[in-house]
């Protein structure tokens, strides 16, 4: 039997500053926070996500909900900027003995505040995190995860390398816009799971094509999806409808939608199903 085990976490918001901004490619970047407040932080989820709060970029002043006796509070004024994101690596001390995380953001634009953030981002900027609330550890009772990735859930997708059993073999679809995308992946990734790499530009139709190539699923599989959630849905239907796979076996998670600002993950992907 497959179970994931679940963690809640205590509320917490964090103030940091942006130490290091690295340009992976054209329209994905590197943000390294750091700061003290950032010592004890927990994501030990592989897609575990965080809210990250961004200054407001008339001011470069930050404003986030406040932790107080009654739960988080929104302030009065100021502008609240925040957006879901993945806390891709955490380091409890970095070489100045610092606490440091970084996050990667695929800029699309320099019009929503995630993208605009991640295209002007430099040094000494305040940034807050909040969460993870709770964190879904690895699925245990399972010998082969599938893993279905566009270029916002690649840091995720990077989790879940890392943190799966090495006796755990891993399939990997991965869908991006162009082919610069690629240089996020490794030769640690290439080395860990066998990817096939589509690619937007070359039309619609082709993610529910490989998935479906994949065949019948066992159930000793996990299978995981995140991206755009339009483009997730006939997989999501594909999975639980046409191979049956239970609950436990499959999350699939719209990480943002087409047309849509500041998409809420909670609500369910397909309005049809929303078990
Ligand atoms: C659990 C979770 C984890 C996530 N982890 C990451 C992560 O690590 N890195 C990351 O980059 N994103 C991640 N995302 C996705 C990210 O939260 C969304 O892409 C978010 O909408 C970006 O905010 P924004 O301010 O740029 O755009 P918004 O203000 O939310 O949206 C403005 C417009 O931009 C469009 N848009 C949003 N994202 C994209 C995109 N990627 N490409 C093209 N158009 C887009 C929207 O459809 C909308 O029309 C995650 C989402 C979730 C739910």
């Amino acid at each position: 039997m497959v179970t994931r085990e679940r963690i809640r976490h205590e509320p917490e918001v964090r103030r940091t500053t942006v130490e290091r901004v690295d340009w992976l490619h054209e329209t994905m970047v590197r943000i390294t926070v750091t700061g003290e407040n950032l010592r004890g932080f927990k994501a030990p989820g592989p897609n575990d996500h965080v809210k990250v709060f961004f200054p407001d970029p008339a001011t470069e002043k930050l404003t986030t909900p406040q932790m107080t006796a009654d739960g988080l509070k929104r302030p009065t004024d100021g502008l609240i900027l925040s957006r879901d994101l993945t806390p891709l690596v955490f380091r409890e001390n970095n070489s100045a003995g610092v606490p440091e995380l970084d996050i990667d953001i695929v800029v699309h634009g320099d019009d929503a505040p995630a993208t605009a953030f991640a295209a002007h981002a430099h040094p000494g900027q305040p940034v807050g995190i909040a969460g993870p609330r709770g964190s879904k550890l690895v699925p245990v009772g399972i010998r082969r995860a599938v893993l279905i990735a566009d270029e916002t859930a690649l840091p995720a997708f990077t989790r879940w390398l890392r943190m799966l059993p090495p006796d755990v073999t891993v399939t990997s679809i991965v869908q991006v816009n162009t082919e610069e995308a690629d240089q996020y992946l490794t030769q640690q990734h290439r080395d860990r799971s066998n990817i096939e790499l589509l690619y937007r530009e070359d039309g619609p139709g082709q993610l529910i094509e490989a998935v479906r190539s994949l065949g019948s699923i066992g159930d000793d599989t996990y299978v995981w999806a995140a991206g755009e959630a339009n483009e997730l849905v006939e997989v999501r239907r594909h999975l639980r409808r046409d191979l049956g796979l239970p609950a436990e076996q499959v999350e699939v998670e719209g990480y943002w939608k087409r047309g849509i600002v500041n998409l809420d993950h909670h609500a369910p992907l397909d309005p049809s199903d929303p078990d």
